[in-house]
């Protein structure tokens, strides 16, 4: 989700630039002005308590804006992210946005502040009262309404610079050129996003060879537990010596080990546009494990891809594989490679379904020669790319 408050004094112009930033990146526009005016409209209870600080140019009470925010917030669940015009005015909105995006599971990210000097405010606010129709657009309410911005809403920008996610725009400026300066702030904010892919499939399907070329194409970054083991060994540190031991009794590696593992990659990738992962989450418990070292770094799944071969195929590429000098400890016996394929349908498998169920696994045909599997599956990581926002 995307979610960016439009932060300004009366006639800084949040409702101007809201609109080319809806359109843009597809946001749903909550400005509770405009809910507020439904509300006199309708004459609604709320309207009514409403209309008449409104036409004096103060704020209407945080218990009415947290009943008209809430409801809207939450009929609209899978919008694409919520762009606010006019919220949070006051501190306590801002205490009570952070817990709206709590319950969407979301957060602000960012506060964009368009900056304009009073006088300037005054004329742009006449000039628009002549054709708004709003009663509050005249010169005795229109300074009380901007005495209110200094006194209870300008503070509220404490919050957000000590969040570190407020950004000022100078918005004197001509509407294409502040637009342009929103839109900067906005892409180098996407910009920081991870496009992180788990990439599943039966052994042999092809996710390796998949996974490492869509890597260095989109510049992501190659996780597959497996190898990472093996280099720890190779490399002799702590955790290899305790792999080997582990490798020498016959026993699996415990999660706690393969957690410690990713979470040094999560950390020591810089500049890295995303994580791919392949053979990891494997188990239930492994799939929660993900879930949570992401979010510890303020991230989260953007696409599950299932490369999809049938079981027959899937022996025989094995088998071929094992008289090859790919040939892995594991293919050199039926026996090794009918236990592989299990311990992917008893234990992978229900995490495929538990992400269906709550993401969606696109699905790829794995019968096809490696560029046609590479594009179909480029395809996807591309409109993973675009929906990040
Ligand atoms: P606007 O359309 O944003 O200029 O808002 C018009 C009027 O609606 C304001 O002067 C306030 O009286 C009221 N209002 C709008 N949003 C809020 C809010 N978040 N908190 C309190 N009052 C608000």
């Amino acid at each position: 989700m995307l979610n960016i408050a439009l932060f300004g004094p009366p006639g800084a112009g949040k409702g101007t630039q809201s609109q080319f930033l809806i359109d843009e990146y597809n946001l749903f526009y909550i400005s509770t002005g405009d809910l507020l005016r439904t509300e006199i409209k309708n004459q609604s209870k709320l309207g009514k308590e409403a209309q008449s600080i409104i036409a004096s140019g103060g704020l209407v009470s945080d218990e009415i804006i947290v009943q008209i925010i809430e409801k809207t917030i939450t009929d609209n669940p899978d919008a694409n992210g919520f762009l606010f015009d006019g919220f949070p005015r006051t501190y306590i909105q801002a205490y009570i946005l952070e817990g709206l995006m709590i319950k969407l599971n979301t957060s602000l990210n960012c506060l964009i502040s368009l900056e304009v000097d009073e006088e300037e405010s005054v004329k742009r606010l006449l000039k628009r009262g002549k054709s708004s129709g709003r009663t509050d657009d005249n010169e005795t309410v229109i300074r009380n309404r901007l005495s209110e911005y200094k006194e209870k809403t300008l503070p509220v920008l404490g919050f957000y610079k000590e969040k570190g996610i407020y950004s000022g725009v100078d918005s004197s400026k001509p509407i294409p050129t502040v637009r342009k300066n929103i839109q900067k702030i906005i892409v180098e904010e996407l910009s920081k996003r991870l496009l992180n892919i788990v990439l599943f499939g039966y052994p042999g399907s092809g996710r390796g060879s998949q996974g490492k070329a869509v890597a260095k194409k989109y510049g992501l970054e190659y996780v597959a537990t497996g190898p990472m083991l093996g280099e720890e060994i190779e490399k002799n540190t702590e955790i290899g010596k305790q792999i080997k031991s582990i490798y020498e009794s016959g026993k699996l590696v415990p999660d706690e080990i393969v957690v410690q593992l990713i979470e040094q990659k999560l950390e020591n990738s810089k500049n890295v546009k995303g994580f791919i992962f392949k053979g990891f989450p494997r188990t239930l418990v492994q799939s929660y494990i993900l879930d949570g070292l992401l979010k510890k770094h303020d991230t989260a799944l953007a696409k599950i891809i299932e490369i999809e071969v049938p079981t027959l195929e899937l022996i025989r590429r094995l088998d071929e594989r094992s008289k090859t000098d790919n040939c892995m400890p594991y293919d050199t016996s039926t026996a090794k490679i009918v236990k592989r394929l299990q311990e992917h349908e008893t234990k992978t498998v229900p995490v495929i379904e538990k992400y269906n169920e709550l993401h969606g696994v696109v699905k790829v045909d794995g019968i096809a020669s490696f560029e046609e599997v590479f594009e179909k599956i480029s395809f996807e990581i591309e409109n993973g790319f675009k929906n990040l926002r």
